[in-house]
């Protein structure tokens, strides 16, 4: 089937370019993975069904369109992310372990795991490598060095970057200069406002429990020169794609730029496309980690939400848009993916049928949207009458099916109702109760002894069951 040209939003240029391959045979995009200091909470969660999504695209179009396979990077931030994405305060992973007095690399350990497991339950493929910032001190050390003499210069607190040393320094940031002054708090002796820690030297008498010897004292490297030195090191001085939440367009990105500008001594900014997700907000604000008060899978799991109602929940939304969090748009997307399993499950059970239509015109139309920077929100009714063709024989309908999950991770041609069931962690009945209620209940209506069958609909009711008789989507009870 001849392919639309994939089309992707840069922010570079500020506007949406024909994606063209470095090596047509090797894609490669790097993602800025996760600060291990704390659970991810679903905002963070959103940037990873972004890349997933752009990852399923290259892989779903790669034969299509002569490319090879995708080389996908995540890093893992186990040191130097700061209190303040503008370089100061804290190290976010030393103030954890101190706070829950907790060896520090048990903690990274265990956020690490977590996120991985978050991204297995959301369906989001994992990357070929999964790099931790810690494990790479000595090639940053060697980065570092490589640039020092031309772009860097000593403070008492470590090895700082010049920013007028390189060309065009902050293209990526939309907030004016003086947004971005007002967020970077000043540092004694800082050349420029913007000039950034490349390696951070530890105060006299400072408590680290990580830190490293280096030309410039014992400490730990800057934030930003991680993501420089792992996407250089697995994916080379230029590769295609670089991500990460719209946050990391205003100062993290800009800054690793002018290191890969400084170590290539060129202009390229060493990623082609630098693409950036919008934010999920909460009623209070951008859900944020440093604020407390954010939303965990597992909390809409343990509400009795499945992790892929709220994938759903985010595809509905094209990536570069706001995402409103709240548990009606959670319920809401539940009961679509619900009556999308329901429709395949019907699917499944037909007999193959004689084939008089074909699926090819909503693969086409998949193939448009996605490929109009990734517009999720128009292939989702592209799905939805798909299935609903009966032009289309059921076995024809399910192939193509394998298309739509394949983009969308969906996983719909295995979901089931009842995995869709999910018992909210408070309820105390369980589906064997429930069904033997069920099963007593039915017994009583065929005896047309409602006196019976009410009170024992009244039982599940104060058990936190609702009853759905008649219920079109076919469910015969839900945790309310
Ligand atoms: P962090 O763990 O803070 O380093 O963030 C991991 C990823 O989540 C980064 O790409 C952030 O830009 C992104 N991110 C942080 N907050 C949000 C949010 N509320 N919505 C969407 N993406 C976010
Ligand atoms: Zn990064």
């Amino acid at each position: 089937m001849p392919m639309t040209p994939l089309t992707l939003y840069d922010s570079l240029t500020r506007a949406t370019e024909t994606f063209a391959p470095i090596d047509p045979a090797d894609l490669r995009v790097y993602s800025c993975g996760p600060t291990v200091y704390n659970y991810a909470h679903v905002g963070n969660l959103r940037a990873y069904v972004f890349t997933d999504t752009l990852s399923r695209t290259l892989t779903w179009k790669a034969a299509a369109m002569g490319w090879g396979t995708l080389t996908h990077v995540i890093n893992i931030t186990d040191v130097g992310h700061l209190t303040s994405d503008a370089d100061v305060g804290d190290d976010k992973m030393e103030a954890a372990a101190r706070a829950a007095n907790q060896d520090i690399w048990a903690i990274a350990k265990h956020y690490t795991e977590a996120f991985k497991q978050n991204l297995t339950d959301l369906n989001i493929r994992p990357p070929a490598r999964f790099p931790l910032a810690t494990d790479h001190i000595a090639e940053m050390i060697a980065f570092a060095e490589a640039i020092a003499d031309r772009h860097c210069y000593r403070l008492p607190d470590g090895l700082y970057f010049d920013t007028s040393t390189v060309p065009d320094y902050g293209r990526l940031a939309r907030s004016g200069d003086d947004a971005r002054e007002g967020r970077i708090e000043a540092v004694a002796g800082k050349r420029h406002p913007q000039d950034f820690a490349i390696w951070r030297t530890s105060a006299p008498g400072e408590n680290r429990q990580m830190e490293w010897d280096s030309p410039w004292g014992r400490g730990a490297p800057g934030w930003h020169l991680e993501c420089s030195v792992m996407s250089k090191l697995y994916l080379g001085e230029r590769f295609d794609i670089h991500t990460g939440g719209i946050d990391h367009r205003e100062i993290h990105h800009p800054n690793e730029v002018a290191q890969n500008q400084a170590h290539c001594g060129c202009a390229d900014t060493g990623a082609n496309l630098w693409m950036h997700n919008n934010f999920l907000v909460q009623a209070t604000g951008k859900m944020s980690k440093s604020a407390g008060d954010f939303l965990t899978l597992k909390t809409l799991v343990d509400r009795g939400f499945h992790p892929l109602a709220y994938r759903l929940m985010c595809l509905q939304a094209h990536y570069r848009s706001e995402l409103d969090f709240s548990w009606d748009n959670l319920a809401a997307a539940t009961t679509r993916l619900k009556r999308l399993a329901q429709t395949v499950a019907a699917l499944r059970d037909r007999p193959p049928g004689p084939a008089t239509g074909s699926a090819d015109a909503y693969r086409a139309q998949l193939d448009a949207a996605i490929s109009d920077d990734l517009a999720t929100p128009r292939a989702l009714p592209v799905l939805d009458a798909m299935l609903a063709d009966k032009r289309i024989a059921a076995a024809d309908r399910m192939a193509a099916l394998a298309d739509f999950d394949a983009v969308l991770g969906l996983d719909l041609a295995n979901l089931t109702r009842a995995a869709l069931r999910v018992r909210p962690a408070q309820a105390t009945i369980d589906e064997a109760d429930i069904a033997a209620a069920l099963a007593e209940r039915r017994e009583a209506r065929a005896a047309k002894d409602f006196r019976r069958s009410d009170a024992i609909r009244d039982r599940l009711i104060a058990d936190g069951v609702e009853v759905m008789d008649g219920d079109p989507l076919g469910w015969d009870w839900r945790l309310a």
